[in-house]
Protein backbone atom coordinates (compact mmCIF):
# COMPACT_ATOMS: atom_id res chain seq x y z
CA UNK A 1 0.00 0.00 0.00
CA UNK A 2 1.28 3.63 -0.52
CA UNK A 3 0.56 5.55 2.21
CA UNK A 4 2.74 8.34 2.05
CA UNK A 5 4.72 9.53 -0.74
CA UNK A 6 8.03 11.90 -0.17
CA UNK A 7 8.74 14.54 -2.89
CA UNK A 8 11.46 16.70 -2.82
CA UNK A 9 11.66 19.86 -4.80
CA UNK A 10 14.27 22.15 -5.96
CA UNK A 11 11.59 24.22 -7.54
CA UNK A 12 12.79 23.35 -11.32
CA UNK A 13 10.77 21.79 -13.92
CA UNK A 14 12.06 18.10 -13.25
CA UNK A 15 11.12 18.21 -9.66
CA UNK A 16 7.14 19.75 -10.85
CA UNK A 17 7.36 16.65 -13.05
CA UNK A 18 8.11 14.41 -10.07
CA UNK A 19 5.10 16.61 -8.29
CA UNK A 20 2.68 15.72 -10.96
CA UNK A 21 3.04 12.07 -10.87
CA UNK A 22 3.18 11.93 -7.22
CA UNK A 23 -0.23 13.74 -6.87
CA UNK A 24 -1.31 11.21 -9.54
CA UNK A 25 -0.52 8.65 -7.68
CA UNK A 26 -1.38 10.13 -4.45
CA UNK A 27 -5.13 10.57 -5.83
CA UNK A 28 -5.51 7.10 -6.82
CA UNK A 29 -4.17 5.47 -3.98
CA UNK A 30 -5.51 7.92 -1.35
CA UNK A 31 -2.20 9.01 -0.14
CA UNK A 32 -0.46 11.38 1.49
CA UNK A 33 2.21 13.64 0.29
CA UNK A 34 5.22 15.37 2.11
CA UNK A 35 6.94 17.84 0.01
CA UNK A 36 10.20 18.91 0.91
CA UNK A 37 12.89 21.48 0.07
CA UNK A 38 16.59 21.50 1.54
CA UNK A 39 18.22 24.59 1.72
CA UNK A 40 21.72 23.60 0.93
CA UNK A 41 24.47 24.55 3.74
CA UNK A 42 26.27 27.86 2.61
CA UNK A 43 29.24 27.62 1.17
CA UNK A 44 31.69 30.73 2.23
CA UNK A 45 33.36 31.35 -0.85
CA UNK A 46 34.48 34.53 -1.54
CA UNK A 47 33.21 35.61 1.70
CA UNK A 48 36.23 37.08 3.83
CA UNK A 49 36.63 39.08 7.21
CA UNK A 50 36.77 42.20 4.32
CA UNK A 51 33.33 41.29 3.16
CA UNK A 52 31.54 39.77 6.10
CA UNK A 53 27.82 37.94 5.01
CA UNK A 54 25.70 37.85 7.24
CA UNK A 55 25.25 34.33 6.95
CA UNK A 56 21.99 33.95 9.40
CA UNK A 57 20.52 36.80 7.32
CA UNK A 58 20.96 34.85 4.08
CA UNK A 59 19.75 32.20 5.08
CA UNK A 60 16.82 33.24 6.36
CA UNK A 61 16.32 34.85 2.87
CA UNK A 62 16.68 31.60 1.31
CA UNK A 63 14.52 30.17 3.67
CA UNK A 64 11.47 32.44 3.25
CA UNK A 65 11.48 32.07 -0.67
CA UNK A 66 11.02 28.31 -0.03
CA UNK A 67 8.99 28.48 2.32
CA UNK A 68 6.28 31.11 -0.16
CA UNK A 69 7.01 28.31 -2.89
CA UNK A 70 6.39 25.12 -0.95
CA UNK A 71 3.15 27.14 0.48
CA UNK A 72 1.69 27.49 -3.33
CA UNK A 73 2.72 24.35 -4.66
CA UNK A 74 1.06 22.66 -1.48
CA UNK A 75 -2.05 25.34 -1.65
CA UNK A 76 -1.91 23.64 -5.65
CA UNK A 77 -2.13 19.85 -4.76
CA UNK A 78 -4.67 20.98 -1.73
CA UNK A 79 -7.06 22.66 -4.24
CA UNK A 80 -7.45 19.62 -6.10
CA UNK A 81 -7.70 17.21 -3.48
CA UNK A 82 -4.29 16.04 -2.07
CA UNK A 83 -3.52 15.95 1.50
CA UNK A 84 0.11 17.89 1.58
CA UNK A 85 2.66 18.44 4.51
CA UNK A 86 4.95 20.91 3.90
CA UNK A 87 8.49 20.34 4.96
CA UNK A 88 12.00 22.63 5.21
CA UNK A 89 15.12 20.81 6.19
CA UNK A 90 18.54 22.46 5.96
CA UNK A 91 21.84 20.56 4.99
CA UNK A 92 23.02 18.02 2.15
CA UNK A 93 19.55 17.57 0.14
CA UNK A 94 20.22 13.76 -0.54
CA UNK A 95 21.16 13.10 3.01
CA UNK A 96 18.12 15.40 3.96
CA UNK A 97 16.01 13.28 1.86
CA UNK A 98 16.91 9.91 3.17
CA UNK A 99 16.98 11.00 6.87
CA UNK A 100 13.50 11.72 6.52
CA UNK A 101 12.58 9.23 4.40
CA UNK A 102 13.44 7.01 7.11
CA UNK A 103 12.42 9.03 9.91
CA UNK A 104 8.10 9.75 8.12
CA UNK A 105 8.78 6.19 6.96
CA UNK A 106 7.42 7.08 3.46
CA UNK A 107 6.40 4.42 1.02
CA UNK A 108 7.59 5.84 -2.13
CA UNK A 109 9.78 9.07 -3.02
CA UNK A 110 9.38 10.76 -6.21
CA UNK A 111 12.20 12.72 -7.59
CA UNK A 112 12.82 14.57 -10.67
CA UNK A 113 15.65 12.50 -12.99
CA UNK A 114 17.69 16.27 -12.77
CA UNK A 115 17.23 20.02 -10.98
CA UNK A 116 18.52 23.26 -11.55
CA UNK A 117 22.35 21.77 -12.24
CA UNK A 118 23.27 22.41 -15.42
CA UNK A 119 24.55 19.00 -15.94
CA UNK A 120 21.93 17.15 -17.33
CA UNK A 121 23.75 14.73 -20.18
CA UNK A 122 24.60 12.28 -16.52
CA UNK A 123 21.66 9.98 -16.21
CA UNK A 124 20.77 11.50 -12.91
CA UNK A 125 21.79 14.40 -11.10
CA UNK A 126 24.10 13.80 -8.25
CA UNK A 127 21.04 14.60 -5.61
CA UNK A 128 18.81 11.75 -7.25
CA UNK A 129 21.75 9.32 -7.99
CA UNK A 130 22.70 9.03 -4.29
CA UNK A 131 18.86 9.00 -3.30
CA UNK A 132 18.74 6.06 -5.82
CA UNK A 133 21.37 4.15 -4.20
CA UNK A 134 20.21 4.71 -0.13
CA UNK A 135 16.54 5.11 -0.15
CA UNK A 136 14.90 2.55 2.53
CA UNK A 137 12.01 2.54 -0.28
CA UNK A 138 11.19 2.61 -4.17
CA UNK A 139 12.00 5.61 -5.81
CA UNK A 140 10.37 7.04 -9.31
CA UNK A 141 12.55 9.50 -11.30
CA UNK A 142 10.94 11.56 -13.90
CA UNK A 143 11.76 13.31 -16.47
CA UNK A 144 10.97 17.01 -17.91
CA UNK A 145 8.62 16.75 -20.49
CA UNK A 146 11.14 18.69 -22.66
CA UNK A 147 14.11 15.68 -22.36
CA UNK A 148 11.87 13.02 -23.48
CA UNK A 149 11.58 11.58 -27.21
CA UNK A 150 13.55 9.71 -29.30
CA UNK A 151 16.59 6.93 -27.51
P1 LIG B 1 23.59 18.52 -9.51
O1 LIG B 1 22.93 19.03 -8.24
O2 LIG B 1 24.36 17.25 -9.30
O3 LIG B 1 24.34 19.59 -10.23
P2 LIG B 1 20.96 18.57 -10.72
O4 LIG B 1 20.68 19.79 -9.87
O5 LIG B 1 20.64 18.66 -12.17
O6 LIG B 1 22.45 18.06 -10.54
P3 LIG B 1 19.77 16.94 -8.67
O7 LIG B 1 20.30 17.90 -7.67
O8 LIG B 1 20.10 15.49 -8.52
O9 LIG B 1 20.12 17.34 -10.17
O10 LIG B 1 18.18 17.10 -8.66
C1 LIG B 1 17.33 16.03 -8.99
C2 LIG B 1 16.07 16.07 -8.15
O11 LIG B 1 16.43 15.99 -6.77
C3 LIG B 1 15.25 17.36 -8.27
O12 LIG B 1 14.39 17.32 -9.38
C4 LIG B 1 14.50 17.32 -6.96
O13 LIG B 1 13.44 16.39 -7.03
C5 LIG B 1 15.56 16.76 -6.00
N1 LIG B 1 16.34 17.83 -5.34
C6 LIG B 1 17.50 18.39 -5.74
N2 LIG B 1 17.92 19.33 -4.90
C7 LIG B 1 17.00 19.39 -3.90
C8 LIG B 1 16.84 20.20 -2.73
N3 LIG B 1 17.72 21.14 -2.40
N4 LIG B 1 15.76 19.98 -1.94
C9 LIG B 1 14.86 19.02 -2.27
N5 LIG B 1 14.95 18.26 -3.36
C10 LIG B 1 15.99 18.43 -4.18
MN1 LIG C 1 21.01 19.90 -7.75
Amino acid sequence: VIRRILVPTDFSDSARQALDWASTLAREFKAEILLLHVVENLTVGYASDLFPVPMAEVYEEISGYARTELAKLAEELRTSGVAVTERLAQGTPSAEIIRIAKEETVDLIVVGSHGKGLLDHALFGSTTERVVRKAPCPVLTCRPPKSGGKA
